[in-house]
C-alpha cells in the first residue's frame, strides 16, 4: 500500500500536480571560502557546492578572494561574525588562518579544509581532497611515457616546475613526481639541464602562469641555446599554458623543433584544447563535483551528529595534528582518453571543447 501511495505521489509530482519542497529548510548555513575565480576549477568547485548544499537543505555563503590573503581572511572573519554553522575553506596560503580558526572554534564552528590542507592549526576538523601524491606520480608517469613516445630512448633534457610554496598540495605534487623522476635522474636517463630542483627553487608563487612563462623564458635563454628541451614537468594547467607560450615563442612545435612533453592538472578547457592541438601533452582530471559531494557529506554528518566518512588518517599532518581526510582518485588525461573521461562523465560538453 505504501508503495502504491508513493508511486501515485511520484506520478503526480512527475505530472506537475504536486510541488515537491525544493529542500528541507533551516539545516544551517555553510560559509564557503574559495581562493580565486581566475582558474575555472574553483568556480566549478563553488558552483557544485552551492548546488549540492542547497539540495541537502543548507544555506550557503560563497566567497572568492582573488588570491589575496587579507581578503580571504576578512571574508572568513565575516562569516564567523555572521554565525555560519560550518566553514569550508580552500586556503590561498595554508598557514595564515590560525587566529581566525581559533575564533571559529570558540564559536563552535566546525572547519573543513577543502582541497588544500590548512596548516599550523588544531582547529581543522576534516580534510576533503584528492590523492595529491598520486597526482604528482601521474604527472611524472605521463611525462616519461610522452618522452619515450616522442623522443625515443633518451636521455632526455627536462625542466621542473612546482606549484605555490604556500600551498601544501604543491609539495605533494612535487614529491609524487620526484618519486618517479629521481631514479631516472640518478640513472642518467633524465637530465635536469639547469640543475634547478627542489620546491624552494622551482616553486611558482600563487600558481601564476605569467611567472612560469617568465621562468621558462629564462631557462631557455640561459641553458638551451645549443640543446633542445624535451620535457617540462608542470603541476597545473595555468602554468602549462604559460610554459607552452614561452616554448612556442622560440620556435618549439614548428620545423624540426618538436614540442616538448608538457604535463598539467585540472583539465581546464584551454588545456584540453591545447592537448587536442598537439601542444600540451597531458593533464590530470579531478572531478570537482565529487569533491563537493564528499564535502557536503562531511558537513551533513558533522551537523547532524554522525561521523563523517574518511579514508585516510595518516597522510595529512598539518603541523599540529593529523587531519582525518577523504582522498578522491585523480585521473590522468591525454589525447587517448580525454573524450571518454571528460565528455563521457558529463564534466564538459563537446561544444565547450570543439
Ligand atoms: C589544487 C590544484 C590546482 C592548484 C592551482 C591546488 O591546490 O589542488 O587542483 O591546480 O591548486 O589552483
Amino acid at each position: 500500500m505504501r508503495k502504491l501511495i508513493s508511486l501515485l505521489a511520484s506520478a503526480a509530482l512527475g505530472a506537475g500536480l504536486l510541488t515537491a519542497p525544493a529542500f528541507a529548510q533551516d539545516k544551517g548555513t555553510v560559509g564557503i571560502a574559495m581562493p580565486t575565480k581566475s582558474s575555472a576549477r574553483w568556480i566549478s568547485d563553488g558552483n557544485s557546492m552551492v548546488e549540492q548544499f542547497t539540495k541537502a537543505g543548507y544555506e550557503t555563503d560563497l566567497q572568492y578572494a582573488e588570491d589575496d590573503i587579507p581578503n580571504q581572511l576578512a571574508q572568513i572573519e565575516n562569516m564567523i561574525t555572521k554565525g555560519v554553522n560550518v566553514l569550508v575553506i580552500a586556503a590561498i596560503d595554508g598557514t595564515t588562518l590560525s587566529n581566525a580558526l581559533e575564533n571559529a572554534a570558540a564559536s563552535g564552528i566546525k572547519v573543513i579544509a577543502y582541497d588544500r590542507l590548512i596548516r599550523d592549526s588544531g582547529n581543522v576538523d576534516y580534510y576533503a581532497t584528492f590523492d595529491n601524491f598520486k597526482v604528482g606520480v601521474q604527472q611524472a608517469t605521463s611525462l616519461v611515457n610522452g618522452l619515450k613516445e616522442r623522443f625515443g630512448d633518451g636521455p632526455y633534457n627536462v625542466e621542473l616546475f612546482g606549484g605555490s610554496p604556500d600551498d601544501n598540495n604543491a609539495y605533494f605534487f612535487y614529491n609524487g613526481a620526484m618519486s618517479v623522476l629521481q631514479p631516472l635522474i640518478d640513472a642518467g636517463k633524465v637530465n635536469i639541464v639547469s640543475g634547478q630542483m627542489g620546491m624552494d627553487t622551482v616553486g611558482t608563487l600563487r600558481w601564476d602562469g605569467a611567472v612560469a612563462q617568465a621562468r621558462m623564458d629564462n631557462l631557455l635563454s640561459a641553458y638551451y641555446t645549443d640543446k633542445q628541451v624535451n620535457g617540462v614537468l608542470s603541476p597545473y594547467d595555468g602554468l602549462s599554458i604559460g610554459i607552452l607560450s614561452s616554448l612556442k615563442g622560440v620556435g618549439y612545435g614548428s620545423g624540426d623543433l618538436k614540442m616538448p612533453i608538457v604535463t598539467g592538472q585540472d583539465a581546464e578547457v584551454p588545456s584540453v584544447k591545447s592537448i587536442l592541438a598537439g601542444e600540451q601533452y597531458s593533464t590530470v582530471f579531478k572531478d570537482t563535483r565529487e569533491l563537493a559531494r564528499v564535502t557536503v557529506g562531511m558537513v551533513d554528518a558533522l551537523l547532524q551528529g554522525s561521523v563523517p566518512e574518511i579514508n585516510d588518517t595518516e597522510t595529512y599532518d598539518n603541523g599540529v595534528k593529523v587531519v582525518p581526510s577523504y582522498l578522491l582518485e585523480p585521473v590522468s588525461v591525454d589525447a587517448s582518453n580525454w573524450e571518454k573521461v571528460l565528455i563521457g562523465s558529463g564534466y564538459y560538453t563537446m561544444d565547450q571543447i570543439k
